[in-house]
C-alpha cells in the first residue's frame, strides 16, 4: 500500500490581536491509501483544525504536508484548490447544502469548478445521488429532506469528482442514532470501494467501526 498522507511536524497558530493561540503543536502523521480512520478527542483539541489542513482548506503555520507524494507546502493557492477539488471530498456536521438549490444542483456544484460540461455534470451527479440511495429525491430542496437524507446529499456532493480521500468532520453529530448508523454504513461501503476515509467523531460506536483510531489532545496526537 502507498502512503497517501504524510504530515511532518505540523503546527498551526492562530493570532488573536496580541495573543497567539497554538492549536496544533507538532503533528506527525502517516496514513496509507485505503485506510478507514476515526479522529477522537475533547472539544477544542484541534480536530477540525487538523481536518482543515488535511483537506487543504487551510495552511499550516509550519511543517510539511505531503499528499500522494506531493509536498503541498510549496504550492500556490490555485494549485492547492485544484488538488482539493479533484482529490478530496468533505462532509460536515451541518451538511452545508445550499438551501435554495435542489439535491441535484447541490451535487453538481463541485463539478462547475472542475470545468466539466453541463450534460456530464448532470449525469455524474445523478450517478452519485443514486449511489447514496437518493435517486428518487433529486429535485427536492434540503428543507424537503430529513437530516439523514441531507447528509447523504452532502456525501454525494463529496463523491462526485471521484475523490481519493473523504474527510467527514462529525458527520453524525446532528443525527439520531439510527440515521447516524446509515451514514456510517455508507462511509464504510465507500471505504470498501477503496476510498480513504477519515471521520472526526465523539461516538465510540462510530469509532469502533473504523480500522484505526487517532486521539488528539491539546494539539498533539497521543
Ligand atoms: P475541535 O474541532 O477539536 O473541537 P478546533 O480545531 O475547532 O477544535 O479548535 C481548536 C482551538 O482553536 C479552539 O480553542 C478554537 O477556539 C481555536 N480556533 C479554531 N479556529 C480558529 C480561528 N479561525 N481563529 C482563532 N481560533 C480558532
Ligand atoms: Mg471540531
Amino acid at each position: 500500500m502507498a502512503t497517501m498522507i504524510w504530515m511532518q511536524e505540523i503546527t498551526k497558530l492562530y493570532r488573536l490581536g496580541e495573543i497567539t493561540l497554538p492549536v496544533l503543536r507538532g503533528i506527525d502523521l502517516a496514513i496509507e491509501e485505503g485506510e478507514y480512520i476515526a479522529i477522537m478527542g475533547p472539544s477544542g483539541s484541534g480536530k477540525s483544525t487538523l481536518m482543515n489542513l488535511l483537506g487543504c482548506l487551510d495552511r499550516p503555520t509550519s511543517g510539511n504536508y505531503i499528499l500522494e507524494g506531493r509536498n503541498l507546502t510549496t504550492l500556490d493557492n490555485g494549485k492547492l484548490a485544484h488538488i482539493r477539488n479533484q482529490r478530496i471530498g468533505f462532509v460536515f456536521q451541518q451538511f452545508n447544502l445550499l438551501p435554495r438549490s435542489t439535491a441535484l444542483e447541490n451535487v453538481m456544484l463541485p463539478m462547475i469548478y472542475a470545468n466539466i460540461p453541463k450534460q456530464k455534470r448532470r449525469q455524474q451527479a445523478i450517478q452519485a445521488l443514486t449511489r447514496v440511495g437518493l435517486g428518487e429525491h433529486m429535485f427536492h430542496r434540503p428543507s424537503q429532506l430529513s437530516g439523514g437524507q441531507q447528509q447523504r446529499v452532502a456525501i454525494a456532493r463529496a463523491l462526485v469528482n471521484r475523490p481519493a480521500l473523504v474527510l467527514a468532520d462529525e458527520p453524525t453529530g446532528a443525527l439520531d442514532t439510527k440515521t447516524s448508523q446509515e451514514v456510517i454504513d455508507l462511509l464504510t461501503e465507500l471505504n470498501q470501494q477503496r476510498i480513504t476515509i477519515i471521520i472526526v467523531t465523539h461516538s465510540p460506536e462510530v469509532a469502533a467501526q473504523t480500522k484505526r483510531v487517532i486521539r488528539v489532545q491539546d494539539g498533539l496526537i497521543m
